[in-house]
């Protein structure tokens, strides 16, 4: 995920030109191999949800891919100080939506639970009614599922103990106000992807697969969009395209926008996404990572992590056609910066050692530099139809100039 290891992975982790061999890697490849030799090549987004998703073989669900011995580390697993500040931002737009008591709390893909857990310890303290709420929390991971419970449920420090539920997807969250989160949840989920055949006069889009070369796999060109396939990803297909350009949609973040929206346009609520990405398509944005470093997509399905960059401004679309407005999104360094993360690395650094204080300042570099996640990854903020911003969410003022990049992902 812009899986921060200590590499940067590339934007195109294979082109057609790359293949590997199928059968050379695991169980999990054969099969989608066999099942590619009976019924033909399969959706770019069939074959990333099967590497992920697989209930036997599937990348989130046997381990934990997350840290220093991991494949990635995300922003909660480098810092405490990122999860305070997502509190404390949820506790805000709890208290402005007037505290509702039938509030529930959210979060999509927790990972280990990290985020959640250093969230609640800020509600413990400044925003008891919230930490009181039920917890919902979308995973579908029986591995990730159990360390969420071993680290919130069974959290020593806490002094309330949590009603948690968990989900397999959105759809069976309450209707509810929801306050919550989703860091790096959109990015792992499956993207499809069409390639345009032709000149830019004259062409046609074509959905791009997954096929086999020999006993390789390899991307292939599939079928041309029909009229309706063309309406429905219309925002999505960038114009003037070129031979061999390739556009992404991500049917199932669609989806879960709609979910939620559903229930915020109704209920209320706020949720804060978080993920690598642009405010548009980022063309082939497809990547794998494995033991810390970028592998071709092909590699070893079911041992590398799978991930494309999130397009706000199709998750916006969807939260429009919902009901509901997306505000962003804006870069992760500024809005951490805009809602005063510096100032809480220093309160929290005022009695420590040197190696707290340089360990938070590394750290809030980390989280905001624009070589770093500062720029690349974006905040955006899903809550009810109206008008004006949110904290962090403001228009740019010229004082935002020397930060200012843009919201456009590209590195
Ligand atoms: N939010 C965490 C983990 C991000 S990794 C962090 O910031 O550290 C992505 C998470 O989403 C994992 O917990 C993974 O198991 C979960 N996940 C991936 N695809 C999913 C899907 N389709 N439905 C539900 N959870 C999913």
């Amino acid at each position: 995920m812009s899986r921060t290891p200590a590499e940067t992975p590339p934007m195109t982790a294979a082109t057609d030109n790359d293949s590997i061999a199928a059968g050379d890697d695991t169980a999990l490849g054969d099969r989608i191999a066999s099942q590619i030799r009976s019924a033909g090549p399969i959706g770019v987004d069939s074959f990333m949800a099967t590497c992920l998703g697989d209930a036997s073989a599937g990348y989130y669900q046997h381990g934990d891919p997350f840290g220093v011995t991991g494949d990635f580390i995300t922003a909660p697993e480098i810092s405490g100080l990122f999860g305070e500040m997502c509190g404390l931002y949820l506790a805000h737009m709890f208290e402005l939506a007037g505290q509702p008591q039938d509030a529930v709390i959210a979060e999509l893909g927790p990972g280990r639970g990290t985020l959640m857990q250093d969230m609640r310890g800020v509600w413990e303290t400044l925003m008891p009614a919230l930490a009181g709420r039920p917890i919902h929390l979308v995973e579908t991971s029986p591995a990730l599922r159990r360390a969420q419970a071993a680290l919130i449920a069974a959290d020593d420090s806490a002094t309330t103990t949590p009603e948690i539920d968990w989900h397999d997807s959105c759809d069976s969250l309450p209707n509810a106000p929801i306050f919550g989160i989703a860091n790096e949840f959109f990015d792992a989920l499956a993207v499809a992807q069409f390639i345009w055949r032709g000149s830019a006069a004259q062409g046609s889009w074509h959905h791009r697969l997954v096929g086999l070369q020999g006993n390789e796999f390899g991307f292939v060109d599939g079928p041309a969009l029909c009229g309706a396939e063309l309406a429905d990803y219309g925002g999505t297909l960038p114009p003037d395209p070129a031979d061999g350009d390739v556009a992404e949609f991500c049917r199932a973040g669609d989806q879960v926008i709609a979910a939620l929206a559903g229930r915020i346009s109704q209920s209320g609520g706020a949720m804060l996404i978080i993920d690598y990405g642009r405010n548009g398509t980022a063309g082939d944005s497809l990547q794998a990572v494995a033991e810390h470093r970028p592998v071709d997509v092909f590699h070893q399905p079911g041992t590398a992590d799978l991930s494309h960059w999130v397009d706000f401004a199709a998750l916006s679309r969807s939260a429009a056609t919902h009901g509901c407005r997306l505000i962003g999104p804006v870069p992760q360094g500024r809005f951490l910066m805009r809602i005063g993360l510096a100032q809480r690395a220093e309160q929290a650094a005022l009695h420590g050692e040197a190696d707290l204080r340089r360990g938070l300042l590394a750290a809030v570099d980390r989280l905001t530099s624009p070589a770093q996640m500062g720029e690349v990854f974006k905040v955006a903020l899903l809550v009810p139809q109206g008008v004006g911003s949110p904290p962090g969410f403001e228009t740019d003022t010229p004082s935002d100039a020397g930060t200012n990049t843009g919201t456009d992902g590209s590195a």
